[in-house]
């Protein structure tokens, strides 16, 4: 499938959500949604940018500087221009018009458009009903097709050898910064973009969203290695320990409550199970362990051209998982002041269950 015959099937799969809805025109910003559906998305500045969506037509609103570049990825998309000095107003009211939109139906806005973007957008449609765009276009992309799956299986290679070289790096004296290092090189040097590279040691360990540091890794030391970058587009996503030192009996136990919890999280991921079974069965492991309120977070976030995404694995979601379908498991035990424990894996849900991307042990590894 080239490029534009895969941005056909998914508009038609849109308009298909879109007249289920009552959706008249759908406008999406420079976001993951616009590169899922063009492979593409410019710049999002200040500067007004949609991509118009009717039942019959596609025309895209684009700030001129940005216009040769979108052209040259997107070529068969009708662009309609504006010129910094002349405002997006008279442009957009002609890619309206353009759009063949009629009046009728209801308005999807991209949930990330810009606020300014939409109040523009809704100045030029008065009395319009607005929507959330994603409940239209968020059941599409959550379901990944063989390439999608390719290139999330790359991108977690490059991950794993990120996490080998986190571990090879983790030794007492040496600063969280300079582990962190060691991760983004492995990204750069794979073409990939490193995203983020978390190394939380001892009690930093004890903040799901710990900021990297100066401190120094110390004999005692568990570490919380969490790192995702980005490759052909689509993240990865992985997180693993290390140990500087003798691991106490108190770490090894909160360690295997966490290994548990992943366990029966990936045999409850299977087709037809909701999201919030997923949960129960890793909160239930960790709760019975006596750990339950040190679990402070869901079970898990979809993942694919947004690092998260739906579906949403946590405690309540009806959402009903499908063959295709990616997410993470990751809980975690945070026990302030002392340590964190957190193992993360990718999967991706098929016919009969789930399969992980990283090939990876989850065990602790010494430093
Ligand atoms: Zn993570
Ligand atoms: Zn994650």
């Amino acid at each position: 499938m080239n490029g534009w015959e895969r941005t056909e099937t998914r508009l038609a799969r849109l308009r298909v959500a879109m007249a289920r809805a009552g959706v008249a025109l759908t406008a999406i910003a420079p976001t993951d949604n616009l590169r899922w559906l063009l492979g593409f998305a410019p710049l999002y500045d200040e500067r007004a940018c949609a991509l118009l969506v009717t039942a019959a037509e596609v025309v895209m609103l684009v700030p001129t500087l940005n216009a040769e570049q979108t052209a040259a990825h997107a070529p068969d998309v009708e662009l309609v221009r504006w010129a910094d000095e002349d405002g997006p107003q008279s442009a957009l009211r002609q890619t309206l018009a353009r759009s063949g939109f009629d009046g009728a139906g209801a308005l999807a806005a991209d949930p990330q458009m810009r606020a300014d973007h939409l109040l523009l957008l809704q100045d030029a449609l008065p009395g319009r009903r607005t929507i959330d765009a994603g409940e239209l276009i968020w059941p599409l992309r959550a379901v990944k097709d063989t390439a999608e799956l390719d290139s999330l299986t790359r991108a977690s290679e490059v991950a794993d050898r990120a996490v080998e070289a986190a571990w090879a790096a983790c030794r007492a004296g040496v600063s969280e910064l300079a582990v962190a290092d060691a991760i983004k090189r492995v990204f750069t040097a794979a073409g990939s973009e490193p995203e983020f590279a978390l190394v939380a040691s001892g009690p930093n360990g004890a903040f799901p969203h710990h900021e990297t540091g100066a401190r120094l890794l110390a004999e005692g030391d568990a570490v919380v290695i969490d790192l995702g970058g980005v490759l052909e587009g689509y993240h990865s996503d992985i997180t693993r320990m290390a140990f500087v030192g003798a691991p106490s009996e108190r770490y090894r136990e909160v360690h295997a409550v966490v290994e548990a919890a992943v366990v029966a999280a990936l045999d409850a991921t299977r087709p037809g199970a909701r999201c919030g079974e997923v949960d129960r069965a890793a909160r239930s492991v960790i709760e019975d362990a006596g750990y339950g309120e040190f679990f402070v977070h869901r079970t898990g976030h979809g993942l694919g051209l947004s690092g998260h995404e739906p579906p949403y694995v946590m405690a309540g979601s009806e959402v009903e998982l499908r063959a295709g379908m990616v997410h993470s498991i990751e809980p975690g035990i945070y026990l302030p002041g002392e340590l964190g424990v957190r193992l993360e894996e990718i999967v991706h849900v098929t016919d009969d269950g789930c399969e992980r991307f990283s090939r990876l042990p989850r065990d602790l590894h010494l430093a």
